[in-house]
């Protein structure tokens, strides 16, 4: 039998986690009701009949009837309708907010502009393999509300500064902002309203890890929060970080105790070395073995289109970093496989463009100086990508994704790379990211 408690819960948006919200709620006994301003959301089809739904439109006069309003991350807080409700005085919360209020198992918070899902699957593998029942989603694979359904010892969640935005008090055992970087500016006004809302992950955080290299993401929290970092140079006492032997090897290491290999990972670039490290010490935190988190490290073959190897032909390397979607990405990844290929001579042949979101490109400057060969531009905004790059490397322009790999293929020679980090949103010609890295894969797969 149903209880009906307390007044009514409007969730605002449906989508993924606005079903997951619904359902939790409706299957604890509230009384809940949904709006969304499209006449069919996706899922109106997956929640019980008797909530009350409201689409075509964002229903201001049902917002202001709820007592809590669940508003979706991809509905804007600034949006007329939620600021009527604000105005009345109704509190507007994530579904996070949600979760917090219905479990006391810890949480792992991770947040960043950049490596966000690879270092929140990452975690759920080191768990995993430690013997750790860990219920692993958020903005990734699957909404918060629905991980209650594990009954888990903890949960390991991907948090976008959207959901944190209107998540208070998040009372993590350890949250971590992995790194800051231009993006979604158009939402959030600017750097300061970005940050803002990132660094509400440490609202009575238990224990922090932050980024050395990167001092945005350290947080102001009581002297007696004990905080741990990564960072991609010779560690202090107790924190993580890399040391480098004479012959160029670079090893994991926390304090001075030498830990691992970078080369005994499958994942590539120095970027992913900072992922691992932020993992390790994220790990360390949650009290799961160092022996076992380094197994983890050994034998995880990193996300589809972040930095993926697709094949080596003719001597020449071909990744898919589908996924960088922001110059923060498309700069970790020409430093990391640059680097990596500099001392034999190699270059990279990069393929650029898409919708560039208002990004200042002229911060690729110097990593194309340094390590590119050849750019190849494509799609909407390549003459503004054009106008900021030009004369640090060779620069080309084609229409078709087809026609950017011949060309990198033409331009390059043994021990080069050609890497896809477009540094651009794809929409202007492709689905989403997915859709634009698997054609290049498939175009990769197919020369001869
Ligand atoms: P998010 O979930 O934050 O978008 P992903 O793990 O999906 O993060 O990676 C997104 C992009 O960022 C990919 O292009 C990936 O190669 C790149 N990336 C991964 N780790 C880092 C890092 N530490 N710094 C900068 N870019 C990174």
């Amino acid at each position: 039998m149903l209880i009906q408690r307390g007044g009514l819960k409007v969730v605002a948006g449906l989508g993924i986690s606005g079903v997951a919200a619904v359902n939790f709620l409706h299957d604890k006994g509230y009384r809940v009701a949904v709006t969304d301003s499209r006449e069919n959301p996706p899922g109106h089809d997956k929640i019980p009949s008797e909530v009350q739904q409201s689409f075509g439109k964002l229903d201001e006069e049902l917002l202001l009837q709820a007592e809590e309003i669940i508003i979706s991350p991809g509905l804007d807080p600034k949006l007329p309708e939620i600021q009527a409700a604000i105005k009345k005085g109704i509190p507007v919360v994530s579904e996070i907010q949600i979760l917090r209020r219905a479990t006391d198992k810890p949480i792992v918070a991770i947040t960043g502009s950049n490596a966000k899902s690879t270092v929140t699957t990452l975690m759920g593998l080191m768990a995993k393999d430690a013997g750790v029942h860990a219920a692993v989603g958020g903005n990734l694979g699957r909404p918060a509300l629905d991980l209650t359904k594990d009954d888990p010892e903890v949960y390991i969640l991907e948090l976008s500064s959207f959901q944190l935005e209107t998540t208070s008090n998040l009372n993590a055992e350890v949250a971590v902002v992995l790194n800051m970087s231009e993006d979604h500016l158009d939402r959030h006004g600017d750097m300061l309203g970005y940050h803002t809302a990132k660094h509400r992950i440490f609202q009575g955080v238990k224990k922090v890890v932050y980024n050395r290299d990167d001092s945005l993401t350290r947080p102001l929290v009581p002297d007696t929060t004990p905080m741990q970092s990564f960072g991609l140079n010779a560690p202090d006492m107790n924190q993580y970080g890399i040391l480098k032997d004479t012959d160029g090897t670079i090893w994991l290491a926390r304090g001075r105790e030498r830990l691992l290999k970078s080369s005994d990972m499958y994942i590539q670039g120095t970027h992913n070395v900072a992922n691992a490290l932020a993992c390790l010490a994220l790990g360390e935190a949650m009290g799961l073995a160092l022996e076992k988190m380094l197994e983890t490290l050994k034998t995880f073959k990193g996300l589809e289109h972040r930095c993926e190897f697709v094949r080596e032909f003719n001597q020449v390397r071909y990744y898919n970093d589908s996924k960088g979607t922001n110059i923060g990405a498309t700069l970790a990844a020409i430093d990391g496989l640059g680097a990596a290929i500099e001392a034999k001579g190699g270059k990279v042949a990069i393929i650029l463009g898409g919708q560039g979101k208002g990004q200042d490109f002229t911060a690729l400057r110097d990593s194309l100086a340094k390590y590119a060969k050849v750019a190849v531009l494509i799609g909407e905004d390549r003459s503004i990508i054009e106008t900021a790059i030009q004369g640090t490397t060779e620069l080309l322009h084609v229409e078709t994704l087809k026609e950017a790999v011949e060309l990198c293929q033409k331009h390059t020679q043994a021990d080069d790379v050609v890497l896809l980090s477009p540094a651009c949103a794809s929409f202007d010609m492709f689905s989403g990211y997915v859709q634009r890295g698997h054609q290049f894969v498939a175009i990769v797969n197919e020369l001869n």
